[in-house]
């Protein structure tokens, strides 16, 4: 059945108590973000109703429109009373517009033939659904399902979930070209329109982690990936000490007028005779606090009359203004895990626990490639028809930024043969070949006709702006990808597929692209189904209001900018146009490029 509609259909079947709509309410965000326009068809018990009492249309209805429309600016509703039976739910398919959709979904229809997952929960107490209903194409559940084949998911796991969904959709397009098999395989996606997301996750899961790791000086560490967890050999501090310059007194003795000062204590030295009551110790930032003496009355607080003191009027806290041994980190305490890439502060910590050296992965190989006839190297002169190389040095930047070790392989020269050739060489040199240009569907480029003959490189449509052509695969075992040509995308292609790949690569680990919420400043335009990234400036506004504005022009060609903004503006596929006011998500792009 289902065989006239445009689109796919899947359902979601599971007893009452299961949470289906509250499981639905939370897939459907990550649906739509990955790029799917859902439909949902929902069955409900006889006496619902969306109208409410008092309403016109409920007023109109009542008195005999047995169909009737009613529409906004924002949406329409079709209500159509159905007294003598239930509609049809072929007819109900086809009351939606699937030309606006991706894919149905339909909770309940229980007893309906079409594909459906099974939700279950063990504490509901009823029996599987799979064994007597072969409509059943997977399980997500807290428990495991026996004897069955069908894939499995954890009903908590709302991303897998998520991701049976779009693979689900992706494949069972209904075929329109005649060429089209209508698996899910990379064939199929060859070339294939995918979402920002699966992208990234099909690239992600390719790519592995370098092995080999090294000793390196905490000095030279700056951007390197710990490839081992660093534990605290000792306390830091490693002595209870004085946060202030000031007078050291016992906590059970607050309550004097006056204190005898019986020593000074600078940083590097120590008062070792245990504090007495009625005593005080002058005591210097850092230096050791002594014993008893666990309270410090910082030095403007004090009145000195020759070897006395008083602190006046003062409200002492026992315990103020004193660091305790090892309450920055204690010993043996876990400072930081394998994966975490370092910057200053680690730096500074890993030499406060007395380490000069750490444990990183090795340097990343990057081969950087440019292609196209028209390309010619900077500080040549300019031939006619021709541009200068930009997305080479851009990308170079990129890769110095990730701290990856960088093989400049130049323009390559448009000639099939040469190009395998040089392809070749950079996988044996290189961990990662990088190249931009020719990659669009239809390019005529012989860098495309050389990867087509390498194999295992899929070209790709991406459903985003700009960026859409992208080549990934694997040229001697080794990822490659094939950046377009125009100088933004390049950039915009690096930073949602490359970098992240790189990262996961470099062994770093927990690593999120930087995304929040601003206000926009101007209409901004994007179109349903892709992923929009205008180039943006963003400010805190007098308001201290975080609002966001566009560089302007937004062609792809145009490298400036990039240059001038500090992030992008990310419009999701589910939206076409945010209007000045209303919030955007911005990809702040400090330390990223
Ligand atoms: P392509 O994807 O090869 O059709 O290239 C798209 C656009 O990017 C064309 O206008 C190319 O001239 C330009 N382009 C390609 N490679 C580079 C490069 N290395 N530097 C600057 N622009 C380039
Ligand atoms: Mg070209």
């Amino acid at each position: 059945m289902n065989d006239s509609l445009p689109i796919p259909i899947l359902g979601f079947a599971a007893y009452s108590g299961t949470g289906k709509t509250t499981l639905l309410e939370a897939l459907l965000p990550k649906l739509t973000k990955a790029g799917l326009r859902i439909g949902m068809l929902k069955h409900a018990h006889h006496n619902f109703d969306v109208d409410k009492e008092g309403k016109d249309s409920y007023r109109l209805r009542k008195a005999g429109a047995s169909q009737m429309l009613i529409s906004s600016r924002n949406r329409f509703a079709l209500m159509t009373e159905t007294p003598d039976s239930e509609s049809e739910f072929e007819y109900l398919l086809g009351r939606f517009d699937t030309s606006k959709l991706d894919i149905i979904l339909v909770e309940g229809c229980k007893n309906i033939a079409f594909p459906k997952i099974e939700l279950h929960r063990e504490i509901v107490g009823k029996p599987w659904l799979y064994p007597n209903d072969g409509n059943i194409i997977a399980i997500a559940s807290d428990a495991q399902a026996t004897d069955t084949d069908l894939p499995q998911m954890n009903i908590n796991d709302l991303e897998s979930i998520s991701q049976f969904v779009v693979n689900y959709a992706a494949s069972h397009k209904p075929a329109k070209q005649s060429n089209s098999t209508d698996t899910a395989s990379c064939d199929t996606l060859s070339p294939a329109f995918l979402s920002v997301e699966q992208g990234v996750a099909k690239i992600l899961s390719l790519v592995g982690t370098v092995e080999e790791t090294e000793e390196c000086a905490v000095e030279a560490a700056y951007g390197r990936v710990l490839s081992d967890n660093v534990v605290s050999p000792v306390n830091v501090p490693q002595y209870t000490n004085s946060a202030m310059d000031g007078y050291a007194i016992r906590s059970d003795d607050l309550q004097r007028e006056t204190y005898k000062v019986v020593a000074e204590v600078m940083a590097g030295h120590a008062y070792d005779s245990p504090l007495q009551l009625g005593e005080a110790v002058k005591i210097m930032t850092g230096a050791p606090t002594p014993e008893h003496g666990d309270t410090v009355v910082m030095r403007e607080q004090a009145t000195t009359t020759g070897d006395t003191v008083t602190f006046n009027g003062v409200n002492i806290k026992p315990g103020q203004n004193v660091r305790q041994a090892g309450e920055d980190l204690a010993i043996g305490s876990s400072v930081f895990n394998k994966g975490q890439r370092l910057s200053s502060a680690e730096m500074g910590m890993i030499a406060s626990l007395g380490f000069d050296e750490c444990s990183v992965f090795r340097q990343l190989k990057v081969a950087v490639f440019s292609t196209g006839d028209e390309v010619q190297a900077p500080g040549t002169p300019q031939k006619v028809n021709s541009i200068y190389d930009s997305n080479r040095f851009t990308i170079i930047g990129l890769l110095e930024k990730l701290g990856c070790d960088i093989l400049d392989f130049g323009i390559l020269e448009d000639n099939e043969e040469m190009m395998i050739q040089a392809l070749q060489d950079a996988s044996e040199q290189a961990d990662v070949v990088l190249t931009s240009g020719g990659v669009s569907v239809g390019d005529a480029d012989y860098i495309k006709l050389a990867l087509e003959k390498l194999g295992q490189i899929d070209f790709w449509r991406i459903n985003m702006r700009p960026g859409r052509p992208l080549a990934f695969g694997q040229i001697n075992g080794k990822p490659f990808f094939g950046l377009p040509g125009n100088p933004v995308a390049v950039m915009v292609s690096f930073i949602n597929f490359v970098e992240p790949a790189l990262r996961q690569m470099q062994g770093e680990e927990g690593w999120r692209p930087l995304k929040v919420n601003a206000v926009a400043c101007e209409n901004l335009r994007s179109r349903q189904g892709r992923t929009e990234f205008t180039r943006g400036i963003y400010e805190l506004d007098t308001n201290g209001q975080l609002t966001v504005r566009t560089t302007g022009k937004q062609g792809s060609g145009i490298l400036r900018s990039m240059s001038e903004a500090n992030c992008l503006i990310e419009i999701s596929p589910a939206v076409d146009t945010v209007k000045s006011g209303e919030s955007v998500t911005i990809i702040p792009l400090q330390g990223r490029i």
